[in-house]
């Protein structure tokens, strides 16, 4: 494919903000497509020189490319500069740069959209000293080859900025209209992509074999698989009843907050992917270490949570553990700080075999059978199967005080949907609106927490001036909010009786929690249901806190 001819394509979905025509448009120019100039232009119209898992970059800045283009027109800086600010695109400036060159190459050939892919993803590999002007002059030799059409879509391209509307869900309507026919095409094309993770590949496949090669496609490691995600529950009872139409097969799990994260292991190669596939391997070597030991698996496929841990073993906030994945020198330093672990719930593969089609159940048995679980490094992702609601609800309630989100939910007969919130995984954790209430009494913690007024109860303001008690509080806290908090307490304490307290309404807590029951219980008449701590309010007064009208409105309206 002559690149003038890609470029015409561009222009045309440049053209329109209509997602059909765009469809059209692409479907058109895949059908039409050399045989190995489908891949390239799957890529290109998305911006994409490379497949989303290869972890490279082109090295390709502004200025370089400012450099180059005027190595290859001899414009000069001064005047590429000044285009580039007017139309803020060096696309259009490049453009123009050509269109104005000072200086014509001797042996100009034709590009072809194979040449510019290949040369632009080679510039990745360009490295130590002078790799720099190797990429100015080799974008410079594709720029003095091009007109000032292709001039402007290569620079794009280059820069990653080719912004043609055209995202994942369009290049895939476009395979199915340009290469399938009958209505399940689209979908076709979507599990193809959500197992493979390749739109280059899907649409070679969708070409060449239809929709039983697509059906044939698995997974294969180290090509990330995007992961089934959950949907949101009202609530543990909610979440059980949509999960699945027979309790007995459900699983919860604690909900862990980390990074999602999906493990590729064939011998000692080891890989670590994000949610968004991205792979951040070098930045865990603890992790990939733990694998390699524990793993007993040849091949697999596994997907679970990474989770940071303080001192005392309790989850450490995600902002700190985040530290992590950004962290890409002196990565040593942060395993000691910050040391993870790795909890796993699933398997998407095992020794060779794809589990996508088989039950929950079938696939946690290979879970099991895949690694040795090591305490503090890899292990299992707490869960069961509950008789009883009631029980179902006091492992939600471990879940939150061992520092947990909330609970998953997972219906052990269903599939692995990549990509999908489809509902055989519910999430449930307290979702309502925070309240503001006041720290009317506490009590000393037992154990390790002994020295900590560990359980606060709440209270909002009644309608007599006085506050009404709605709740008690004792997880959400680390332990060194819990110091401070307990080191105000002290000062307000009014009266002590064995390790209840009293205190001064003086300290306004936010507070989220699951539901609000109507309970005798406590003085409002209200209960909060599974509170957790959020956030001290230094900016609010007891005055300040919600009322009991609040926290009645709140109760009527869930
Ligand atoms: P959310 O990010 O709130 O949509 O919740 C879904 C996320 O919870 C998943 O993508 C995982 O990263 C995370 N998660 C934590 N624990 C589990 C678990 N036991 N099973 C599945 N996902 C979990």
């Amino acid at each position: 494919m002559e690149y003038a001819d890609a470029v015409a394509v561009y222009r045309e979905l440049d053209a329109t903000d209509a997602d059909l025509e765009k469809i059209e448009t692409l479907a058109e120019a895949l059908a039409a497509a050399d045989d190995d100039e489908l891949g390239p232009l799957v890529g290109t119209v998305r911006g994409k020189v490379f497949e989303p898992w290869v972890d490279a970059d082109l090295g390709v800045s502004s200025s370089l490319t400012a450099e180059a283009i005027e190595t290859a027109t001899g414009v000069s800086a001064a005047e590429i500069e000044s285009v580039w600010r007017e139309s803020g695109d060096l696309g259009d400036a490049a453009a123009w740069a050509v269109d104005h060159a000072t200086q014509q190459s001797l042996f100009s050939e034709p590009l072809t959209l194979r040449r510019v892919h290949d040369d632009l993803r080679e510039l990745a590999d360009y490295e130590g000293a002078g790799s720099q002007d190797r990429r100015v002059d080799e974008v410079a030799g594709l720029l003095s080859d091009a007109d000032p059409e292709e001039a402007r879509y290569l620079v794009r391209t280059a820069l990653g900025h080719m912004r043609l509307g055209v995202g994942d869900g369009t290049t895939r309507e476009a395979i199915a209209a340009a290469f399938l026919d009958g209505d399940e095409a689209a979908a076709a094309v979507e599990r193809a992509h959500q197992v493979t993770n390749d739109l280059r590949l899907v649409a070679r496949t969708a070409r060449d074999e239809g929709r039983a090669g697509l059906d044939d496609l698995g997974v294969e490691l180290f090509r990330p698989v995007q992961m089934m995600l959950a949907k949101k529950a009202e609530g543990l009872e909610d979440g059980v009843e949509s999960v699945a139409d027979d309790p007995a097969s459900v699983r919860a799990e604690y909900k862990y907050d980390g990074a999602r994260v999906q493990v590729h292991v064939d011998g000692d190669r080891v890989e670590v992917y994000t949610r968004r596939l991205e792979t951040i391997t070098e930045q865990f070597p603890d992790v990939v270490a733990a694998v390699r030991e524990h793993v007993t698996a040849e091949r697999c496929l596994l997907d679970g949570e990474l989770v940071g841990y303080d001192d005392a073993g309790e989850p450490v906030p995600f902002q700190d553990f985040s530290r992590r994945i950004k962290r890409k020198y002196d990565v040593e330093e942060l395993v000691e700080e910050i040391p993870v672990v790795l909890h796993l719930f699933d398997a998407l593969s095992h020794e060779g075999e794809s589990l996508f089609d088989r039950p929950l159940s079938s696939r946690l048995s290979h879970l099991e059978d895949a690694f040795t679980p090591a305490d503090g490094a890899i292990e299992r992702a707490t869960g069961h199967r509950f008789e009883d609601l009631a029980s179902m609800r006091s492992f939600y309630q471990s879940a939150l005080e061992a520092g947990h989100e909330g609970v998953m939910l997972k219906n052990l007969e269903a599939t692995y949907q990549p990509g999908n919130r489809v509902g055989y995984v519910m999430k449930a954790k307290p979702v309502m609106e925070p309240l503001d209430l006041v720290v009317t009494r506490a009590q000393w913690s037992e154990g390790r927490r002994s020295d900590y007024l560990g359980r606060l109860f709440l209270g909002c303001r009644d309608p007599d001036g006085g506050f009404a008690e709605v709740g008690r509080l004792s997880t959400g806290y680390t332990d060194e909010e819990l110091a401070a908090l307990t080191d105000r307490l002290t000062d307000h304490v009014v009266a002590e009786d064995g390790r209840m307290v009293d205190v001064d309404p003086a300290i306004v807590l936010e507070v989220e929690y699951e539901e609000i029951q109507a309970s005798p219980e406590y003085g409002s008449g209200y209960a909060l249901r599974f509170p957790r701590f959020l956030d001290v309010r230094e900016d609010l007064a007891p005055a300040d806190a919600d009322g009991l009208e609040r926290v009645e409105r709140l109760y009527e309206k869930q």
